[in-house]
């Protein structure tokens, strides 16, 4: 029996046309198969759903998030694996979002876009949608994780971040190794995968948008940080720093952290660096930071700190003191725990 595959196409410049004006706009996924009519001959099947909406991932909410998984769960014991086309501008959110969302999967999730529609003749996105869907219905390798393949490389999907605007290798893992390689076959590195789960799937879709991120800079004022802070019903704060975690060590940016965590907002240090850890106390420049409370984000990339921080404060309302504490685990390989601190 052949294995089955799910695409599912929510938008991006994978899927677009020109207008008149040279802009470009998402079209059906109909198109997709003209486009690519190899997918007609493949030795698996093949269905295919959008969105109701289809979207420039610009647009992306966690609306679509739940979108998204509601298929994912609706289809997943029909399907050996999902292949999600989306735009590369939030993939990376996306991609990490989804990861939060299911917990013990033991299916593939692909996610894959292009830097050139589909329709131009130099196009990206042919070689990624069918690497992405080989890799989706692979009968000898499972991979139970949510994963990006961009460029002949499968990342894990929260480790991933978009790195240029302009080449076809857009995404980069810096702080965890590709999961596979395409070339003439597809090499995968089954030693970097996720455990394949013994416990039933469990899929929650509640995300907390009560979040900021707070990106440092020399000069940053004290009225730029308070305003952040005291946005209304304000619930997290992922903070951007400096190199291994620093953050100036000024008395008013310090009080104003430390208000803002009496006032019950969690606060995640993450660094501005796209390679290495948050190593709070390595400086004196994070030692405060550390004892206020402010938790470690250790390796993770920002795009899976905030969607983590959504998701713990959507599944745990009442419990903000478990959010801390899995603020700074590991809860599906998306930060290298507390190796190093
Ligand atoms: N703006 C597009 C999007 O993210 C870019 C792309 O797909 O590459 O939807």
């Amino acid at each position: 029996m052949l294995n089955k595959v799910l695409i599912i196409y929510t938008g991006g410049t994978i899927g677009m046309v020109q207008d008149e004006n040279g802009s470009l706009h998402p079209f059906a996924m109909e198109r997709i198969y003209d486009a690519v009519p190899q997918l007609k001959h493949c030795s698996y099947d093949i269905d295919s759903c959008q969105l109701q909406n289809i979207i420039d991932s610009s647009n992306m909410t966690p609306a679509f998030w739940a979108d998204i998984a509601d298929i994912i769960e609706r289809e997943y014991n029909r399907y050996d694996g999902f292949v999600v086309l989306h735009g590369t501008d939030t993939m990376a959110y996306t991609a990490s979002a989804i990861s939060f969302m299911f917990k013990n999967l033991t299916k593939p999730i692909v996610l894959t876009g292009s830097q050139l529609p589909l329709g131009m003749l130099r196009s990206d996105g042919r070689e990624n949608i069918i690497c992405a869907l080989e890799i989706a219905a692979s009968k000898r390798v499972r991979i139970p994780e949510v994963c990006i393949f961009f460029e002949s490389h499968l990342y894990r999907g929260n480790r991933s971040t978009k790195v240029s605007a302009e080449n076809f290798d857009a995404f980069k893992s810096y702080n965890y190794p590709s999961l596979a390689k395409a070339g003439i076959d597809i090499i995968y590195k089954e030693h970097l995968f996720l455990p394949m789960p013994t416990e039933p799937l469990r899929v929650r879709k509640v995300f907390d948008t009560r979040v900021a991120v707070l990106k440092l800079f020399p000069g940053i004022t004290r009225e730029v940080v308070q305003a952040l802070l005291s946005a209304p019903d304000l619930q997290g704060v992922v903070i951007e720093t400096y190199g291994s975690g620093n953050a100036p060590t000024e008395t008013w940016f310090i009080d104003a952290l430390e208000a803002a965590i009496a006032r019950g907002i969690l606060v995640m240090n993450v660094t501005q660096c796209k390679a290495g850890a948050v190593k709070m106390r390595q400086y004196a420049a994070s030692c405060e930071m550390d004892r206020i409370g402010v938790v470690s984000g250790h390796d993770i990339t920002m795009e899976a700190a905030i969607t983590k921080m959504m998701y713990l404060l959507g599944a745990y309302p009442d419990n903000k003191a478990h959010v801390n504490k899995r603020l700074e685990e590991s809860i599906r390989g998306e930060l290298n725990g507390l190796a190093g601190d």
